[in-house]
């Protein structure tokens, strides 16, 4: 699991931080078998409900609505470069060098990950030293998903699979999004199978052009499913560089050292999202959530 959700080692990632739900119940449970149980009757799914869930429409729609919603004004594609604390709150200079532009606001909770976090915190004034570089520190698993239109392949009725490190492929999971998600199933039965590929330190094999993903992928999954799939009528390939973080042991200690850094010094600056709380959009949400709530007290508010 942690291998295809993480690209990680499972041996390096933190358990309590991927899978917090499971390091609680391990703390009473003596076989990993009996925390699993606990876990899951912790959080049962009601009969018939789906494992998976998203956006009709695809998950970009989330961005758009986001974008419009409660009246905020949102600025797209505008990169903070620098964040100065002033006497009533933060400067923050945004846009290109060459015609930088400074905003100043009352508070800033930053929602980046770890690397342009720790760039700016390294400039703030007054910062405990150390908390910049123990944010900066967190590692991260670059990936390419790689989707395949394949006509009437032959496929198991799966939502799809998970590949361990151990079977030297390079795709480490694959999702038949025409069975996952029925809204995508086609009446001409051409189906939608996506591929998964890179591992974390294992950038190499992913420094090749798209053709050649698209051909190893498929190479991979007709060995895997121990057929010769159809070649694709179309395909895309999507890169995303650094984007899934390697949580070591430790993590959530650091990342509490560092919030209780940042209220000491400066409490309307504070960090959320991915870099800090765990992968996945419901986490990201609450840790924005709980994030925005200690600003608006540090403000003065109630939340
Ligand atoms: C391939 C892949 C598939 C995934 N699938 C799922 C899934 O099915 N379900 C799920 O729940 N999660 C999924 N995830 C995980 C999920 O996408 C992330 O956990 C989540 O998007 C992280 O949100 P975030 O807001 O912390 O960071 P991000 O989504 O990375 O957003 C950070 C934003 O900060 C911006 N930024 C960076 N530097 C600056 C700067 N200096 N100034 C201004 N802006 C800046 C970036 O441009 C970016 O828009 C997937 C991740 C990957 C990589």
């Amino acid at each position: 699991m942690l291998g295809g959700v993480y690209a990680g080692r499972a041996d390096d990632l933190s358990l309590a931080t991927t899978m917090p739900a499971l390091a609680r119940a391990a703390r009473v449970e003596h076989t990993l078998l009996g925390a699993v149980r606990a876990a899951q009757a912790a959080a049962p799914r009601a009969p018939g409900e789906p494992v998976f869930g998203t956006l009709v429409g695809g998950l970009s729609r989330l961005v758009e609505a986001a974008a419009t919603a409660g009246g905020a004004t949102i600025r797209r594609d505008a990169a903070v470069r620098e964040l100065t604390p002033t006497a009533t709150g933060w400067r923050l200079t945004v846009g290109p060098t060459h015609a930088p532009e400074l905003v100043d606001a009352d508070a800033v909770l930053l929602a980046v990950p770890a690397r342009p976090a720790a760039r700016l915190l390294a400039g703030v004034a007054d910062l405990a030293p150390g908390v910049a570089a123990t944010v900066g520190a967190l590692d991260y698993a670059s990936v390419a998903l790689i989707t395949l239109a394949l006509p009437r392949p032959e496929l198991p009725a799966l939502s799809g699979f998970l590949v361990p490190a151990t079977e030297g492929l390079l795709i480490k999971a694959s999702t038949f999004l025409t069975t996952k998600w029925g809204r995508l199933a086609r009446p001409d039965g051409l189906a939608l199978v996506r591929a998964s590929v890179g591992r974390y330190g294992e950038e190499v094999p992913l420094q090749v052009t798209g053709d050649d993903l698209v051909e190893v992928v498929h190479r991979e999954l007709s060995k895997v499913l121990g057929t010769p799939l159809p070649a694709p009528v179309a395909s895309h390939v999507q890169r995303w560089g650094g984007a899934l973080p390697q949580y070591a042991p430790g993590h959530l200690d650091r990342v509490a050292a560092v919030r209780s850094a940042l209220r000491g010094t400066h409490p309307t600056l504070a960090l959320a999202g991915a870099g800090y709380d765990g992968v996945g959009i419901p986490v990201c949400v609450r840790s924005g959530e709980t994030a925005a709530e200690e600003i608006i007290k540090a403000l003065g508010g109630s939340a």
